[in-house]
């Protein structure tokens, strides 16, 4: 059993995706192991994007996620790393594979509904930086 965050970004929230979303999670035997809404200050955003500040888009990103309320996730299953990314599609919506959650809904590579992690190690900080071990089940 492995687990990943999964965060739907304030436009997935907005456009009322929550409920698709984790059905589509759902749907591939992918399990919720802990949920909450919340809007995320400049700082806890600047925190959790940390790896990416020298890029160019660091600002923007960080504004971006913080318009709006979030929903963060813990996911649980086999494989659940990649097997969330695949659901997700590619960075950019355009290059998405069809049926995914980004090419479905995302219209910009900034908004693109979703966050999951891509590894092990940044799965394990990115689970730790939002919830505390009394907060997943399972
Ligand atoms: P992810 O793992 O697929 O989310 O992609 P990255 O870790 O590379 O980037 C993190 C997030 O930064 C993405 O999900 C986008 O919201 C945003 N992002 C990535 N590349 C760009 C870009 O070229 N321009 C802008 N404005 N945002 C980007």
């Amino acid at each position: 059993m492995e687990r990943t965050l999964s965060i739907i970004k304030p436009d997935g929230v907005k456009k009322n995706l929550i409920g698709e979303v984790i059905k589509r999670f759902q749907d591939q035997g992918i399990t919720v192991a802990a949920i909450k809404m919340m809007q995320l200050t400049q700082k806890q955003a600047e925190g959790f994007y940390a790896v990416h500040k020298e890029r160019p888009f660091f600002n923007s990103l960080t504004d971006f996620m913080t318009s709006g309320p979030i929903v963060v996730m813990v996911l649980e299953g086999e494989d659940v790393i990649a097997r969330n990314r695949k659901l997700m599609g590619a960075t950019n919506f355009k290059e998405a594979d069809e049926g995914t959650i980004r090419r479905d809904f995302a219209t910009d590579i900034e908004q693109n509904v979703v966050h999951g992690s891509d590894a092990p190690e940044t799965a394990a900080f990115e689970i730790g930086y939002f919830f505390n071990s009394m907060e997943i089940v399972g």
